[in-house]
């Protein structure tokens, strides 16, 4: 029985370490250090050497160096359940007991040390790991849950950590290599100076000399395994004793980025393999210090890209041009931070339409002859003056304080030249190429937004008025009209419309001509609009028809501006000399009145009863106003 329990557990033993030491999986597998306790217990039991019970003891500690206490704990119960048998012998039990539980003791005890051990060294490869962590730039974080923009503020922010990414880097090379100290020198003027250290702020003083100056100098790396601080200078001193240090240039390409040293207070501290990883690391280092390099632009460009965007939306998105102009000048004011303005162009002067600061005088139309910005509208292209230190001539068409540098942009849509877009710095060179196109494409955007905002404005007016007359059309006179009734339900006040119509009027289209009863439509329109108050509202209601809204307005109020309306055309001479040499001709008007709410309720009863009104004029008469609440009876 014990031959074959002894064969049992060696088979076993023998099986599990070809499968160990054959698996992929070599790493101190599970089974394979049962398989040696399985053996143990069956050399012990098959050959009756209890003495060789103390063996599992060094097994079990031994064990503890390559396995993690949730395998060396069982394992200590595994040969607790071998010597089961042993454990039923009255004879024996109490020894069993007492080597079960110091066994258990032992696997406890070595597996807390020697994991305690084994964290320590890990340290170094937590540090590794956050350098590759970091070096990766973005965060582990779950990229599809974030939107595009926090993605890459995220990237930004991770970004500015460079100081911290150094600084672990050459905590990691410091472990790696076995130095005292790692160190990180940069180029500033003609020295260097200490730009990150493993050692605490003020523990290195930069000499400025010796083997890191030669560093900077050769760009070549250098070893020496046998420092004498008297005699060796090697560019900085720290409290500890350095008898190795190792100086590596940092290159971006053929760029001298700073140099990377490590030193060490033991003789020949670092190994060839050790200077070349030394070496690797520096590699890693450029692209940190690379990265940090570009990350003021790419930001900035991000941020004049994002404003752009924002902007651009603003103006697209406006058809006035006041609105336009200012969201223009505000835009371009948070892409360059300086002082904007916005010339609007009418015939040969220029319109100042919006500025981001104030300017001296109420002025606001300008000749632009003999300025500076004139040039830039003859050329009809973009000028950007760096520096107008020499510049004696005026600048602007008015003082605007001191101005260094300046950029001028005309604004162009189909040839035309809608405006005059410009910057202008207390400081020299206040633009970068990148600002300049980004103000390009914001003048570029603003420029078709004005050519829009101008074809909407023509089409709206004719839309809305007349061609020949230049007032409200009928349409709109309907719109007007009903606007007009319903305030005048919310403040119970009386309204008032007057319907006009030139009396005989196509006798003068046949006697003089068409051109000539347009003529005198037009005349009749000044009239009327001259007659009439800044409230009122003119339309021509169709043919040699004219309507006027009068807003609170009563009967009598009504009544004197149509008779005022009556005897100023009535006055009136027209002369149609170009077209016939015969005497100024003359019309009169007949006139219609009512009023609501005392005449009509409604909007088509209003106009009813003043065309009614209109109609007893013409009947009793002409070149007369009737107002329908005097004949309505
Ligand atoms: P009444 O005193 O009764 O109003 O006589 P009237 O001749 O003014 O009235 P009628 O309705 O007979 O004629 C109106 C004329 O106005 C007819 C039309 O040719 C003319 N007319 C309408 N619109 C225009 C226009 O835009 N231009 C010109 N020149 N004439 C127009
Ligand atoms: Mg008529
Ligand atoms: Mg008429």
């Amino acid at each position: 029985m014990p031959v074959l329990w002894f064969s049992f557990s060696a088979a076993t033993a023998i099986a599990y370490s070809i499968l160990h030491f054959t698996s992929k999986r070599k790493k101190a597998t599970v089974e394979f250090l049962f398989s040696i306790a399985l053996i143990f217990a069956g050399i012990i039991t098959a050959l009756k050497l209890v003495w060789l019970k103390p063996v599992y003891f060094p097994l079990v500690i031994s064990a503890s160096v390559f396995y993690s206490w949730q395998s060396v704990v069982p394992l200590s119960f595994l040969i607790m359940l071998l010597r089961l048998k042993a454990l039923f012998r009255n004879e024996t039990f109490l020894e069993e007991i007492a080597f079960s539980a110091s066994l258990l003791l032992t696997a406890v005890i070595s597996s807390i040390i020697l994991d305690r051990f084994r964290k320590g060294k890990g340290k170094d490869y937590t540090v590794l790991k956050t350098i590759k962590h970091a070096a990766t730039a973005m965060p582990e974080t779950d990229t599809e849950s974030i939107d595009g923009n926090e993605a890459v503020s995220h990237y930004f922010s991770s970004m500015l950590k460079t100081e911290e990414e150094i600084k672990e880097l050459l905590l990691a090379i410091k472990h790696a290599v076995f130095a005292n100290s790692v160190n990180f020198f940069m180029l500033c003027q003609n020295s260097f100076m200490l730009r990150c250290s493993t050692e605490e702020k003020g523990d290195i003083i930069v000499t400025g000399k010796g083997i890191v100056a030669e560093c900077f100098k050769t760009k070549k790396a250098f070893y020496s395994g046998e420092i004498n601080e008297d005699i060796s200078e090697i560019g900085y001193i720290k409290n500890n004793k350095v008898s190795s240090i190792l100086a590596v240039p940092v290159m971006d390409g053929h760029a001298l980025t700073g140099v990377l040293t490590a030193d060490s207070s033991i003789y020949h501290a670092f190994s060839e393999p050790v200077r070349n990883t030394t070496q690797m690391f520096a590699a890693h280092l450029v692209r940190i210090i690379e990265r940090e390099r570009i990350y003021p632009k790419l930001k900035r460009d991000y941020d004049g890209l994002k404003i752009l965007n924002e902007e651009s939306s603003k103006l697209v998105s406006s058809l006035n041009l006041n609105v336009i102009a200012e969201n223009l000048c505000e835009g371009a004011e948070k892409i360059a931070s300086s002082y904007a303005l916005f010339f609007m162009v009418s015939g040969k002067q220029f319109e100042l339409i919006h500025h981001t600061r104030s300017i001296s005088g109420n002025k606001t139309v300008f000749d632009l002859k003999g300025t500076f910005i004139n040039i830039a509208v003859e050329n009809r292209q973009p000028i950007y003056m760096a520096d107008m230190k020499d510049y004696r001539a005026s600048v602007l068409p008015f003082s605007a304080g001191n101005i260094r540098s300046i950029f001028v942009i005309p604004l162009i849509y189909e040839s035309k030249l809608p405006g005059l877009f410009i910057m202008s710095s207390e400081k020299a060179d206040f633009l970068d190429t990148f600002q300049i196109e980004l103000l390009k494409v914001m003048c570029n955007q603003a420029a078709t937004s004005i050519a829009n905002a101008k074809l909407h404005t023509e089409i709206e007016k004719l839309a809305t008025t007349d061609g020949l007359t230049g007032l409200f059309n009928h349409r709109v006179f309907q719109e007007k009209l009903s606007e007009e009734l319903k305030k005048l339900s919310r403040y119970s006040e009386p309204s008032s419309l007057l319907l006009a119509d030139i009396d005989f009027f196509k006798k003068i289209n046949d006697t003089y001509g068409h051109p000539a009863g347009d003529f005198v439509l037009k005349e009749v329109s000044k009239i009327i609009r001259e007659a009439i108050r800044d409230i009122d509202i003119p339309a021509r209601y169709g043919g040699e028809e004219f309507a006027a809204i009068l807003p609170r307005t009563d009967s009598k109020g009504a009544m004197n501006i149509a008779e005022r309306l009556r005897k100023a055309v009535m006055s009136a001479s027209f002369d149609i000399g170009i077209i016939s040499p015969i005497r100024p001709i003359q019309v009169t008007l007949s006139i219609g009145v009512a009023t609501t709410p005392s005449d009509a309720k409604t909007k088509e009863e209003l106009i009813e009863k003043a065309d009614h009104a209109l109609y007893h004029a013409k009947h009793n008469g002409r070149n007369r106003s009737v107002l329908w609440s005097e004949i309505k009876n």
